[in-house]
């Protein structure tokens, strides 16, 4: 009898030691079992600086790191207030493994209210990964993501919505490539357990970057070339905070970690019923500087042949009529006048 205690005992003690969570080291600080913690990573470059604010979750039980990044591009605003509202959401004493989560890559653009670019140095941050130890401000953000946040993450996801000029339908994407079919179909699980109604997938075959001698430039395709399942999502527009949006996001980031098993409490899931399934996107842009007019907003069906939208000159004289290429639903248009030689005017996305 007394045996069997001791084994028992034994083996609880054993079953307690294997799930248990130890401290989680981050930026030379532990974040207990347990707890969560807030950093504010200083970047510096000589002569600019910034910071990251970033929250690391660590749940009372062993388990996979999940990166998330909120506000790589700063104008962003549904993401970046789905991420605070995730502060309170995400609870520590009930989540297993380690969540890392970026609150707002993009601070100088966000404090600047600069739509794509830092208006520190110029450069888009979704445009310079891996980053660049010694470079600018935008490429050192770069670099500590890919570094100390990519790096340690089994699962990774970016949220974005269209910036300031884009109307933009919403929507989950993940990184595919045909030399990666394991990572590919779990990035494919992941974005369509975030419940949203379409999902785009974003085929990576013969984009030299994924056989390392091109850089990334993509936070999320930084990801998936180290072979972790990466997903993005795209949701909210044009700078508008829309409350739906950001609770979408946040809905959508718990529905993500349910099917990831990091939550150990169940979590309602937000579910798509029948999922669109979208795997190739037809770009229309434009040939002129000048001022754009949309016919059609985000989200629409157009036919092969509809009008578009057209650019005029600074007088008023039409330049540039654009027309849908193909059938399909309207992903993102161009919502404000503005509107450069060679930029994206509309993105159609064909339904499989
Ligand atoms: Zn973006």
């Amino acid at each position: 009898m007394k045996r069997e205690i001791r084994l028992i005992i034994g083996l609880w003690m054993m079953s307690g030691f294997a799930t248990a969570q130890s401290s989680f080291l981050f930026q030379n600080k532990d974040v207990k079992a347990g707890t969560k913690e807030y950093f504010s990573i200083p970047i510096i470059d000589g002569q600019d600086s910034t910071a990251i604010p970033v929250t690391v979750f660590n749940g009372i039980e062993d388990g996979e790191t999940l990166g998330i990044t909120a506000g790589v591009h700063g104008y962003e605003y549904a993401p970046i207030l789905g991420a605070q509202k995730l502060i309170h959401a995400i609870n520590p004493e009930e989540l297993k493994g380690v969540i890392i989560l970026v609150q707002l890559a993009g601070l100088e653009s966000f404090l600047g209210r600069s739509p794509y670019i830092s208006p520190v140095d110029g450069k888009n941050l979704n445009r310079s990964f891996p980053g660049k130890i010694n470079g600018t401000i935008t490429e050192r953000v770069a670099n500590f993501i890919s570094e100390h946040i990519i790096s340690r993450a089994d699962y990774f996801l970016d949220m974005h919505s269209g910036d300031a000029p884009e109307d933009l339908m919403k929507y989950s994407a993940y990184y595919s490539n045909s030399d990666m079919p394991e990572v590919s179909a779990k990035g494919k699980e992941m974005a369509l357990s975030l419940g949203f109604d379409h999902v785009v997938q974003f085929n990576t075959d013969g984009k030299n970057y994924v056989e390392e001698d091109k850089s990334s430039l993509y936070c999320t395709a930084e990801a998936f070339k180290r072979g972790i399942p990466s997903i993005d999502i795209e949701c909210g527009r044009m700078g508008i905070v829309e409350q739906d949006a950001v609770e979408k996001i946040a809905g959508s980031v718990l529905s993500l970690l349910d099917y990831l098993g990091f939550l150990l409490l169940d979590n309602e899931r937000a579910v798509s019923d029948t999922p669109i399934l979208i795997s190739q996107r037809i770009y229309s842009s434009s040939n002129f500087n000048g001022m754009f007019y949309p016919a059609k907003k985000a989200g629409d069906y157009v036919i092969k042949g509809m009008k578009l939208g057209h650019v005029t000159d600074y007088f008023g004289a039409i330049l540039q009529t654009v027309y849908a290429e193909e059938d399909g639903l309207l992903l993102m248009i161009i919502a404000t006048p503005p509107i450069n030689k060679g930029e994206d005017i509309a993105v159609i996305a064909k339904v499989d």
